[in-house]
């Protein structure tokens, strides 16, 4: 099976979607990374979930890809004591440790770390940004602060702090047993949420230990300020426009995004684009004109995916979401300004590498020729990326013996990843990646595609090969 599209569609899994019969249904309608989201759920649930995927995976013959989404550091108010309490404009109201439930005048905060973290005109967000405080008066283990927009709030409701540099580590206990428990599972990417600084990423990275890649989660200012440095440090981006949405100015996170597309783009990370995309479709079949647009915006911008969250975790229409998706997508790919604008909006040099040099040319070759496909032999998924960064406009296989490379490459733009095994000389690479395009429904017979490879055969970081081969019988 083939996909028609580069483009990726990454869906999360929940209760409407939780089956064998409706993740089957999701990876038919287009879904090539499976997202488990571990805010919600137990381990056991995930587990479940995860065990289906690879079932699905070995049925199907199609590498699959499962990304676990760490929690992170989420803020939260403490409960009250009716449950919920009506907050007014211009009124007071006391946050502090302890744990009495809240009234109409005060509320618990548990978390130490905002109260040493903010001070007067700090403003602190409740409930997705619906209520706005704004602190007055602090100190190490309270704030009184002031309603500026109010509203109801009720029991451990979220809390953004978007001006503030947290000093909280992006795992918490939960997440280190999600972690942990993840990696045990298998998964190939791990989400991490609310990261800050680079050193966030550092942290985590020596808790993965290499088990699984990182996808780091955009939804602080903090680390929109060093956006280079904590792309740089990751294997993929998302843009987490969620929680990005309330820590920012909504009218700034359109401009956000673009950049943290080309940002991820020059450096050759996948990048992918997330929440509320297709969100009127959790209750209705199809989606407003502006959803589908700001879908295909995304598409347009050069993101590797596009991601579903409520829309099939929750929603009444998950199989039709990814439908939607799909179309969308393949619509803009059909768009003749499509290529020619990925390639203006992000001119990516060739870096001095062999395997660089050797992707860009195989890129401008398979267009100047022609050519039906390009197959790409790729043992770490390196030179797959690199390939894909060009944004070439024909396909790309990537041949790889490593079933987890495979699975991690599903997220990346262009890349129909097949896991087979070594080859072993220069015929056998030429036939074995002809057949492969040909009978993966790539290249017809007498057509030609365009081969990158590395000798020694199987070497990572070698790709020292470009080979221009006919399509035989
Ligand atoms: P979440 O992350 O769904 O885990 O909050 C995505 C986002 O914030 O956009
Ligand atoms: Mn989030």
């Amino acid at each position: 099976m083939r996909r028609q599209r580069s483009a990726k569609i990454v869906a999360t899994i929940g209760p409407a979607s939780n089956t064998a019969d409706k993740i089957e249904a999701l990876f038919n309608a287009g879904v090539d990374l499976f997202r488990l989201n571990f805010s919600h759920g137990t381990q056991q649930d995930h587990q479940v979930v995860c065990d289906i995927i690879r079932e699905l995976e070995k049925r199907s013959g199609r590498p699959i890809g499962v990304m676990a989404d760490m929690q992170g550091p989420k803020l939260r108010v403490g409960t009250f004591a009716d449950k919920k309490v009506k907050l007014v404009a211009g009124k007071k109201f006391r946050l502090d440790l302890d744990k009495t439930p809240g009234t109409v005048n005060r509320a618990p905060l548990p978390h130490p770390e905002i109260f040493a973290a903010i001070s007067p005109g700090t403003e602190l967000l409740l409930d997705d940004g619906n209520i706005r405080l704004v602190v007055k008066s602090c100190g190490k283990d309270f704030a009184e602060t002031e309603i500026a927009t109010g509203g109801d709030l009720s029991d451990r409701k979220g809390v953004n702090v978007p001006n503030a540099l947290l000093p909280v580590s992006p795992l918490t206990p939960k997440d280190r047993s999600d972690l942990a428990f993840a990696l045990d599972m298998g998964v190939d990417w791990i989400a991490l949420s609310f990261v800050q600084r680079p050193e966030d990423v550092a942290e985590a990275r020596k808790l993965i230990a290499g088990r699984a890649s990182i996808m780091v989660k955009l939804e602080k200012p903090a680390a929109i300020e060093r956006l280079k440095e904590i792309v740089d440090l990751s294997e993929a981006v998302m843009v987490a426009r969620g929680d990005l949405g309330v820590e920012m100015p909504p009218e700034d996170v359109p401009s956000i995004q673009r950049e943290i597309i080309h940002v991820s783009r020059m450096a050759g990370k996948p990048v992918v684009v997330a929440t509320q995309m297709l969100e009127s479709m959790v209750r209705n079949p199809v989606p407003t004109r502006a959803e589908a647009s700001d879908v295909a915006t995304a598409v347009y911008e050069g993101a590797d995916a596009v991601m579903l969250s409520a829309e099939t975790a929750a929603g009444s229409y998950p199989v039709e979401a990814v439908t939607m998706m799909d179309r969308i997508i393949r619509r803009v790919q059909a768009d003749p300004i499509y290529f020619p604008g990925l390639h203006t909006a992000a001119r990516v040099e060739a870096d001095n590498s062999p395997s660089d040099a050797i992707s860009a040319a195989a890129s401008q070759v398979a267009h100047s020729i022609g050519a039906a496909a390009i197959v790409s032999y790729t043992t770490s998924g390196a030179t797959a990326l690199r390939m894909a960064r060009e944004r070439p406009d024909v396909p790309i296989l990537a041949l790889t013996s490593n079933l987890r490379t495979a699975r991690r490459l599903a997220v990346a733009w262009g890349l129909h990843c097949i896991h087979t095994h070594d080859v072993r000389n220069f015929n056998e690479m030429v036939q074995h990646a002809t057949r492969a395009a040909r009978s993966n429904g790539f290249a017809e017979k007498s057509q030609r595609v365009v081969i990158t490879a590395g000798v020694p055969f199987g070497t990572p970081g070698a790709t020292n090969i470009l080979r221009v081969a006919w399509v035989e019988s």
